[in-house]
């Protein structure tokens, strides 16, 4: 297992800085923020040093993927919410501030005020078209 030690998550992971643990497997460990959005807010996080989502291996994002809902499960029933937002900030400009790749479950309630500003757009004649060509290309087995 490779741990980066002046990266404070690969820290919690060896136990050098204490975190409250609410599950663990061989590959991911999730615990509760200790800044949290709401109450219960839990950040799951790849047991290896990976600073960004784009650079997680398939294997450790399969594994973070497969216990996403057992914990929004564990979530919903231990907060009493009754929604909850799956966020990754990857990159600084998207606000990541610990660059090791973690996945936020925030507890969500209806009436919250936790929304975030959604201001959809819409695209010039044949742009999305543009966008879907160049996606597939990136894409493609090479
Ligand atoms: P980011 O902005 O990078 O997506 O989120 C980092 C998150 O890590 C923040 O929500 C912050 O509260 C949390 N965090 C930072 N340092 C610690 C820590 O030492 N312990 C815990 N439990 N959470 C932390
Ligand atoms: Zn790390």
């Amino acid at each position: 297992m490779t741990l980066d030690m002046t990266c404070i998550f690969c820290r919690i992971i060896a136990g050098e800085i204490p975190s409250r643990k609410v599950f663990e497997s061989d590959h991911v460990l999730a615990f509760l923020d200790i800044g949290p959005l709401s109450e219960g807010h839990l950040l799951i996080i790849p047991k290896v040093h990976v600073s960004q989502l784009v650079d997680l291996p398939d294997a450790d994002a399969a594994e973070l993927g497969r216990v996403v809902p057992r914990l929004g499960r564990a979530l919903l029933s231990v907060t009493g919410s009754d929604g909850l937002n799956l966020l990754v900030n990857n990159g600084a400009s998207a606000g990541q501030e610990v660059m090791h790749c973690h996945w936020h479950l925030i507890p969500r309630v209806s009436g919250d005020d936790l929304g975030y500003r959604w201001l959809a757009g819409n695209y010039p004649e044949g742009r999305i078209d543009e966008l879907a060509e160049a996606y597939r290309s990136a894409l493609a087995p090479s």
